[in-house]
C-alpha cells in the first residue's frame, strides 16, 4: 500500500427537490458535504454510517454512476470526476461496484451464464470460447460448480446470488471494487460466508475496496482504515484497530456501542443516540451531529463546523469533534481518564 489509488477531494452531491405543480427547486438535499481522503492501492475501507448519511451515494460517485456536484475524484492520478461517453468505458473497466440486493441486481430471465459474461461482451474481450472460460474461472472463484452458469437465479439461494453478483463484478478483473452493503440483505448465518469470500478475494487478487455498511462490526472483520460518516461528512478516519481501540468522536463511541458482545459477564457502556438521523434537506447548522450528542456545548456545537483534526497530532488518526480534537477540548465532559 504506497501510492493512492484513488484521490477524493472536497466531494460534494447536492439533489435539488422540487415540488408543487411547476416543480420548481425548492430546497437542496446535501447527501454528500465535502468529503476528502485517499484510498491506497491495495487497501481496503470500511465506510460507515447509519441509514441516510450519504455513503452510497459517495460510493456511487466514485464508480461514477452519480455525476458529482463539485469537487473530483482522481483515479490512477487521471481526474475522472466529470468522464462521460465513451472516455469513461475504460475506467469502467477497471472499476466495478456490488449492490445490496442480490436479489433484484440479477436479470431473472438470464443465464447466470450470460449475466457474469455481460460485462466481457460489453467490453469486447476475448471469443466467446474464452469468455465462457473466463465465467467457469468466475464461478470457480466464488466457490460455484461451472453448471452454475446455465441455471437462472431464482434457482439460488441469497448466499449465492451474491456470490453471483461478486463474479459478475471480478469478471473484467477490476482494480477498485466498492461493495455498497454487499451482506446486509442476507441472513445472518450467509453473512459469515460472503464476508470471508470477499476478504479472501481482497486479498488473493490484490483489490483495493470501499466497504460500505451501517453497521461497525461488518467492516471490522474486512477493513484496514474505517472512515465513519455522518450526514454528509466524514467524521473520524483512522485504521481500524486504533478506531476500536480508542474511538473519538462521540458518533463513533455510539456505533461503537452498538455492536452485540458475545460475553454476559463483559461489562459494556452502552451510548443510546436519541432521535434519527436529521434530515439532510435542512442539516443542523455547525456540527450536524449536535442535536443527537451528549457532550454538545451550546453556543459552539451548533454554529461552527468542525474540521477533521488530527488526535493527539496523529495524522492516522483525524476526527471531527470541536471538544475532542479541536479548540475546546477543556469543555469535554466525557473524556476518558
Ligand atoms: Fe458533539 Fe460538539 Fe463534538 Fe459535534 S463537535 S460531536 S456536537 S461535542
Amino acid at each position: 500500500m504506497s501510492e493512492p489509488l484513488v484521490e477524493i477531494k472536497d466531494l460534494v452531491k447536492q439533489f435539488p427537490v422540487k415540488s408543487g405543480v411547476l416543480q420548481r427547486e425548492t430546497a437542496t438535499v446535501d447527501a454528500v458535504d465535502g468529503v476528502s481522503f485517499n484510498i491506497m492501492k491495495g487497501e481496503s475501507i470500511g465506510l460507515v454510517g447509519e441509514s441516510g448519511c450519504g455513503k452510497t451515494t459517495l460510493g456511487r460517485m466514485l464508480v461514477r454512476l452519480l455525476e458529482p456536484t463539485s469537487g473530483s475524484i482522481t483515479f490512477e492520478g487521471e481526474d475522472v470526476t466529470h468522464l462521460s461517453g465513451k472516455a469513461l468505458k475504460p475506467f469502467r473497466k477497471k472499476v466495478q461496484i456490488i449492490f445490496q440486493d442480490p436479489f433484484s441486481s440479477l436479470d431473472p430471465r438470464t443465464q447466470v451464464g450470460d449475466s457474469i459474461a455481460e460485462g466481457l461482451r460489453l467490453h469486447k474481450v476475448g471469443n466467446r470460447k474464452q469468455r465462457r472460460e473466463q465465467v467457469n474461472r468466475m464461478l470457480d472463484l466464488v466457490g460455484l460448480e461451472p453448471s452454475a452458469a446455465g441455471r437462472y437465479p431464482h434457482e439460488f439461494s441469497g448466499g449465492q446470488r451474491q456470490r453471483i453478483g461478486l463474479a459478475r463484478a471480478l469478471v473484467l478483473e477490476p482494480e477498485f471494487l466498492v461493495a455498497d452493503e454487499p451482506v446486509s440483505a442476507l441472513d445472518v448465518s450467509v453473512q459469515a460466508q460472503v464476508l470471508n469470500l470477499l476478504k479472501e478475494l481482497q486479498q488473493e487478487l490484490n483489490l483495493t475496496l470501499l466497504f460500505i455498511a451501517h453497521n461497525l462490526g461488518v467492516v471490522e472483520h474486512i477493513s484496514d482504515r474505517v472512515a465513519v460518516m455522518y450526514l454528509g461528512r466524514i467524521v473520524e478516519f483512522t485504521d481500524r484497530d486504533r478506531l476500536f481501540a480508542n474511538p473519538v468522536h462521540p458518533y463513533t463511541e455510539a456505533l461503537m456501542s452498538a455492536i452485540p458482545i458475545p460475553d454476559p459477564d463483559r461489562p459494556r457502556n452502552r451510548v443510546i443516540l436519541q432521535g434519527d438521523v436529521p434530515s439532510p434537506i435542512n442539516s443542523p447548522p455547525g456540527c450536524h451531529f449536535h442535536p443527537r450528542c451528549t457532550i454538545a456545548q451550546a453556543g459552539i456545537c451548533d454554529v461552527e463546523i468542525p474540521a477533521l483534526l488530527p488526535v493527539n497530532g496523529s495524522e492516522e488518526h483525524l476526527a471531527a469533534c470541536h471538544l475532542r480534537t479541536g479548540a475546546h477540548q477543556e469543555l469535554d465532559a466525557g473524556k476518558k481518564e
